[in-house]
C-alpha cells in the first residue's frame, strides 16, 4: 500500500502538511513494502481538533448504545471479510508468518464483538439512598477525546483493543500506531468510513513518537491517552499527560517468569516454554523470557529446550518451513546484540545462539538466533530488562518459596506462569505472584472476555475484559429531588422572627 495521502482527519484522507512520507521496509528483506504519509505536529494538532469537535458536537454520542454496538458488530464482520488483506498488510509491515498474521486478525474480529456485546449489556444504576423523594442515578458517558497510541509488534490487534471499547462509549480519537507498522490502521479506518462513522470521529495519525505522537499527550483537548508500548515512553507520557491531568492507561513492557517445579508434566512445560520464548521471535509484551526451574530437574528441562531451540526454523512471512521471523528493525536488532553482550559480561552461560542469524538467505533481514542464557540470577541485567527478543535466561530453585520470591523479584508485573501437578501448591503460587495474568499448566492464552494488564511497572489501569471498557467511561451520579424544598442550612434573615431566630423550615 503507497498514498501520499494517508492521514485521516475529519473524515478526509489527507497528505502531510509539509508533505513528508516514510517509506516503510520488511524486516525480512528490506523490500519497500509502502509509502506513507509523515505526519506533522500541525496535523497531530489537526486531528485533535476534529476529534474535539466531533466529540462536542455530539455527533456520534447521541447515537444510541445500541447503534454503537451495531456499528462494532459491523467492523467485526469488515474485519473478518477483509482479514486475507489486513493479513496481508501487518506481515507486509512485520514480516511476521501469514498464519500468525490470520490468527492476529480472528482475534481482533472477536474483540470488536467482546465488547460490542458487553455495551449491550451496560446499564444505569439507581442507587437507594434512603429518601423516597430522591432519584439517585449512576449513567457512565463517553470520557471524550482519545489519543489512541500502539506498538509495533501486534500493530492492530493493540488498536483494536483501545478502538472497540472506545466507539462503544461514544469516545472520539486519534488512532497512532508504531511509525513501522501503520499500514493496517489505514485500513482500519477505511473500514470505519465504510461502515458510516461520523466525521472526525476517527482519526490516523502516522509518524514518529517525537513529532506526531507527542502532542497527542500534551494538549489538553485530549482527555485521555492509552498507551501500549515500552516502559521509557510509558514514563514520559505519564508525566506529560499530568499537565493537563489526563486519564492515562498504560500497558508497558514484562519480564515473564515461567516456573517449573519437578512434579509438572515436564514434556508439557519444556514444549510451552519453547513456545513462550521464541514466538514472534520473542517480540511479545507477555513472553515467557524467564525460566525458573526447580534445580533437580535443570539439566533435563534445560538441555531439551536448547536443543528444541537450536532446531527452530527462521523464515520469511511465506516461507511454508518458517517457524519465527525477523526482530522488527536494523535497530532493534543492534539492542539484542548489545543486550547479548551485557549478559555474558554479567556472568550469564551462552548455550545456544547468541548471534545474527547466519543463512545466506536471510542475510538482508534483521534475524536473530533463537538464544538461550544458563546461570542467570536477578541481579543480572538480562533477567532485570526487557529484551523483546528471542533470549531465554535460565535460573533455577530449590523451594516454592524461593520460586515466588525469584518471580515478583523484577520491577514488571505482567505475566506469569506455574507448572506443577500439585493443584494446591500451583494455585498458592499463582495466588503470590505479583502479575496482572498467571497460567497454571499453560502458557500464553489470552480472551477479550478476561483483563489484560500489569501490575507495577508494567502499567496503568487494564485493557479488555469488562475493565477494559469502562477505561473509555465517564462515571456521572444525577441526583434528582421530585419535591424541591428549602436546604433551610443558613438562616435568612429577611425571614428573622423577632427574637433573632431565623426560620430552618
Ligand atoms: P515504544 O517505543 O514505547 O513505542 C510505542 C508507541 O509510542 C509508538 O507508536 C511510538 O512511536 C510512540 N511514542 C514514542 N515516543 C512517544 C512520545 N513521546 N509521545 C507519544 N508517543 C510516543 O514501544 P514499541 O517499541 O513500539 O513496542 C514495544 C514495547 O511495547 C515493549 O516494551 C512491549 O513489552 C510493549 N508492549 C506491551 C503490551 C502490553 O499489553 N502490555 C503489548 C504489546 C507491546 P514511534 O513510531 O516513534 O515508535
Amino acid at each position: 500500500m503507497s498514498s501520499s495521502k494517508s492521514l485521516f482527519i475529519g473524515g478526509e484522507w489527507v497528505a502531510a502538511s509539509d508533505g513528508g512520507v516514510r517509506e516503510i521496509h520488511s524486516p525480512h528483506d528490506n523490500a519497500l513494502v509502502a509509502t506513507v504519509s509523515e505526519a506533522t505536529k500541525e496535523d497531530s494538532l489537526r486531528a485533535i481538533a476534529a476529534a474535539r469537535a466531533s466529540f462536542d458536537s455530539g455527533v456520534f454520542t447521541s447515537w444510541p448504545l445500541l447503534a454503537r454496538c451495531e456499528f462494532v458488530e459491523k467492523i467485526a464482520d469488515l474485519i473478518d471479510r477483509d482479514a486475507e488483506i489486513l493479513a496481508g498488510l501487518e506481515s507486509g509491515d512485520t514480516a511476521k508468518r501469514m498464519i500468525e498474521a490470520r490468527y492476529d486478525m480472528a482475534d481482533i474480529a472477536a474483540t470488536f464483538r467482546h465488547f460490542a456485546s458487553l455495551g449491550k449489556k451496560l446499564h444505569d444504576r439507581t442507587v437507594d439512598v434512603g429518601d423516597p423523594k430522591i432519584t439517585s442515578k449512576i449513567v457512565h458517558e463517553a470520557v471524550g477525546v482519545c489519543a489512541l497510541i500502539g506498538p509495533w509488534n501486534y500493530p492492530l490487534l493493540q488498536i483494536s483493543w483501545k478502538v472497540a471499547p472506545a466507539l462503544v462509549s461514544g469516545c472520539s480519537f486519534i488512532v497512532k500506531p508504531s511509525e513501522l507498522t501503520p499500514s493496517t490502521a489505514i485500513h482500519l479506518m477505511k473500514l470505519l468510513a465504510e461502515a458510516g462513522l461520523p466525521a472526525g470521529v476517527a482519526n490516523l495519525i502516522l509518524g514518529g513518537g517525537a513529532t506526531a505522537g507527542a502532542p497527542l499527550t500534551e494538549d489538553p483537548r485530549v482527555d485521555l491517552v492509552s498507551f501500549t508500548g515500552g516502559l521509557v515512553t510509558g514514563k514520559r507520557i505519564m508525566a506529560t499527560a499530568a499537565q493537563t491531568v489526563k486519564k492515562v492507561a498504560l500497558e508497558l513492557g514484562g519480564k515473564n517468569p515461567n516456573i517449573i517445579f519437578a512434579d509438572a508434566d515436564i514434556d508439557a512445560a519444556i514444549d510451552n516454554a519453547v513456545t513462550a520464548a521464541f514466538l514472534h521471535s520473542g517480540q511479545v509484551c507477555s513472553a515467557g523470557t524467564r525460566l525458573l526451574v526447580e534445580e533437580s530437574i535443570h539439566d533435563r528441562v534445560v538441555n531439551e529446550i536448547v536443543r528444541r531451540a537450536g532446531e527452530i526454523h527462521l523464515g520469511g512471512p511465506r516461507d511454508e518451513q518458517a517457524e519465527t521471523g525477523p526482530l522488527i528493525s536494523e535497530g532493534h536488532l543492534k539492542k539484542i546484540e548489545e543486550y547479548m553482550q551485557n549478559a555474558i559480561a554479567d556472568g550469564a552461560r551462552l548455550l545456544v545462539g547468541g548471534k545474527r542469524a547466519t543463512r545466506s538467505d536471510l542475510k538482508n533481514g534483521w534475524y536473530f538466533e533463537p538464544t538461550v542464557l544458563d546461570g542467570c540470577t536477578t541481579k543480572m541485567s538480562c533477567v532485570q530488562d526487557e529484551s523483546f527478543g528471542p533470549i531465554l535466561t535460565v535460573e533455577t530453585f530449590s523451594t516454592k518459596e524461593e520460586a515466588v520470591a525469584l518471580g515478583n523479584d523484577t520491577i514488571y508485573g505482567l505475566s506469569g506462569a506455574v507448572w506443577s501437578r500439585d493443584e494446591g501448591k500451583a494455585q498458592e503460587v499463582a495466588a503470590k505472584l505479583r502479575h496482572g495474568t498467571i497460567w497454571v499448566n499453560d502458557y500464553g492464552p489470552y480472551r477479550p472476555q478476561a483483563e489484560w494488564g500489569g501490575f507495577k511497572a508494567s502499567g496503568v489501569g487494564r485493557e479488555l475484559g469488562e475493565h477494559g471498557l469502562s477505561e473509555y467511561l465517564e462515571t456521572k451520579h444525577i441526583w434528582t429531588n421530585n419535591k424541591p424544598a428549602r436546604s433551610g442550612w443558613f438562616l435568612d434573615r429577611s425571614e428573622s422572627t423577632d427574637d433573632g431566630k431565623g426560620s430552618t423550615q
